[in-house]
This record gives C-alpha cells, structure tokens and sequence, in this order.
C-alpha cells in the first residue's frame, strides 16, 4: 500500500499541505466509537498539477450501496494529476459503519442521508454527519453524490436533480444515465446541504445495492468525465451528450401495495409504462390471486420493488412522470453545447 496520511482529529481536509500532481490518500477522523478508536473515512485527493476547480464524489452514505465505490476506483486509474487541473476529492466510503454492517443506516440505525448537516453536540450519527460535512464536503466547489436503490429494490441509472436551477441541470445533462428526475432537494440530504451552501450537487443512482454493476458503473464514468472536461478540470470535448437517449421526467413517486401477499411486479426498469397497465399481482398464499395493481398514471419505471414478500404499504414501482417530449437537445445557457 502507498503512503496513507492520517489526520488528526481536529483537522480537516487541507488541500494546500498537498504536493501539485500527485495522488494522496489520507484517513480523516470523523468521530469515535464505543472503544475510543476513530472512525475515520477513507479519502483519495487528485491534485492536480495547476489550479482549478474541486469536485467530491462521495459514495457508500448508505452503507450498502456500493457501485459507487467501484465507479470511484475506476475514475482512479484513468486520470493523471499531470493532466489536470483542480482537485478531486473520492470517498469511496462515506458512512463507515453501515459499510461495515453491510446496512443502509449508521450504528444508531439513522438514515446519515436525512440529517445533513448534523449537529456538533447529539447523537452519534449527528456527530458524525457534522464533522463528515464541515471537515470534508464544505470544501467542494460541486458534489456528485453516489447512491444505489436500497435492500430489496433495484433501479435504473438515473438522477435526481433540480432541472430548474441552471447549475444544477448542467450537471445532470452531463451524466450518461437512463433518467433524470426533476427533484427539489429532499430536507436532510447531503445534496439538499450542498445547493443550499453554494456547491451545486446532484444525485447519481447506480442501479442496486450490494453490487458492481460495471455497465452502469461505465456508463457513470462517461458522464463524471464529461463533467470534469465541463469544468476545465480535464482537456477534451464534452462526449455523448445525453440528449439522445434519456428520458428526463418532471416529477415521480412511488405507487405502494394495499394488501399484503406475495406480489409479483410485472415491468422492468426503464419501461414505458400506460395509465391503467396492470403493474403488480398480489398473490394469496394458496396460489390464487389476490389483487391487481395499476398503473394511475403514463410513465417509466425508474425503480421497483423485488422482495416477494410484501406487507400492506410496501413500495411497488417508483414511477416517473410527465415527461418532458421531445427531449431537450441542448444544455439551455451554456455557450459551448451545440444541438446534436
Ligand atoms: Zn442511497
């Protein structure tokens, strides 16, 4: 293994002590657990060999969505410090100890994703969300934050982003994904902290959890390098523009069961799905059906549920909705973005 810096607990991420060119690899203290030992992330910094721009990618918030950190390790070994300029900031692992359980929540089986930016005095998860925030990500210029669908779900590639607000549409319409969800940002997300703070962020969902799906993860990385060429981080021409096979819907939610059983669902990701399709059977546990669910409305299928079991108010298909047709061929402001 190379050199791994380790900082200490009161500090943060500081680019300026970094040598220009170089890749560095350092453990940032967050917090403490229950012995008095450091919980402390894992933090790969590019710097590159002239000023620029910093960008973060963090993956693993949710302790088992885990394409990311495949995505992250590939971008990795395909960009050289001598070539660019700024910093990248990876965090392969960003909720330690959910990664460590193999579980979506932190130790005290909150969702970190909710709380942001967490509090300096509280609970454990608080703490950790604090310094995680202020010690990390505060340093970012624009946040690509890495997320999966959680246990028992699967989805598309697709984005959650505020295609109203030009920074942030730019961002999306970079990334190389099946569906882009217009999305204001959700109370409590590490997105939501950062477009309230001044670092456009945008949510990439890379298909399901506790997996490397390396189609997904390649079609993410086409679209990360597009937006460091976008930034001038990296020389090139900004490559497949996105305009010619995403659907980019203006809203969606989930349709959930009313009855409990055994449910099968019926489409797969990324169909077109018409207002009164049968979507999901429910089935008794005698083999006999039990009850249909319907679609209430035209739309694609951004994600599904695929655990058999379902109670009552499980969630079935998360639908996206009101698509925008025909598909934006331009990224609206920006100069250097000619229609395909
Ligand atoms: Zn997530």
């Amino acid at each position: 293994m190379s050199n791994v810096l380790i900082i200490k607990s009161k500090d943060e991420l500081n680019f300026s002590s970094l040598k220009r060119g170089k890749i560095h690899r350092l453990f940032i203290h967050i917090s403490e657990n229950a012995l008095g030992i450091p919980w402390r992330v894992p933090l790969i910094v590019i710097k590159g060999h002239e000023k620029g721009k910093t960008i973060g990618l963090t993956a693993a918030l949710h302790g088992d969505e885990l394409n990311g950190i495949s995505t992250i390790f590939k971008l990795l070994e395909d960009i050289n410090p001598l070539k660019l300029k700024g910093n990248i900031v990876l965090i392969p692992i960003s909720n330690i100890p959910g990664y460590l359980a193999n579980q979506r929540y932190f130790l005290d089986n909150v969702d970190l994703n909710r709380i942001m930016p967490g509090q300096p005095e509280g609970a454990t998860s608080q703490i950790y969300a604090h310094h995680f925030v202020n010690k990390i990500v505060k340093k970012f210029d624009y946040l690509l934050d890495l997320h999966t669908a959680s246990h028992g779900r699967v989805n598309s590639l697709y984005i959650r982003s505020d295609i109203d607000n030009e920074q942030t549409r730019e961002l999306a319409y970079l990334q190389k994904t099946q569906i882009i969800v217009n999305k204001y940002d959700e109370e409590g997300t590490l997105r939501a902290w950062a477009n309230s703070n001044n670092i456009p962020a945008i949510t990439i969902e890379i298909g399901n959890p506790s997996v490397f799906q390396h189609t997904l993860i390649n079609a993410t990385l086409e679209g990360i390098k597009n937006t460091l060429v976008h930034l001038e981080m990296l020389e090139g021409e900004v490559k497949d523009l996105v305009t010619k096979d995403v659907t980019v819907c203006n809203s969606s939610y989930w349709i959930y069961s009313k009855s409990g059983g055994i449910v099968d669902v019926l489409p797969k990701l990324t169909d077109r799905i018409n207002k009164g399709q049968v979507i999901a059977i429910i089935y008794n546990v005698f083999g006999e059906v039990k009850d249909k669910i319907i679609a209430n409305k035209d739309g694609i299928v951004i994600g599904k549920n695929i655990r058999p079991n379902c109670e009552a108010g499980t969630r079935i298909l998360h639908l996206g909705v009101d698509i925008k047709e025909p598909i934006p061929e331009t990224i609206p402001g920006h100069k250097d973005f000619t229609p395909v």
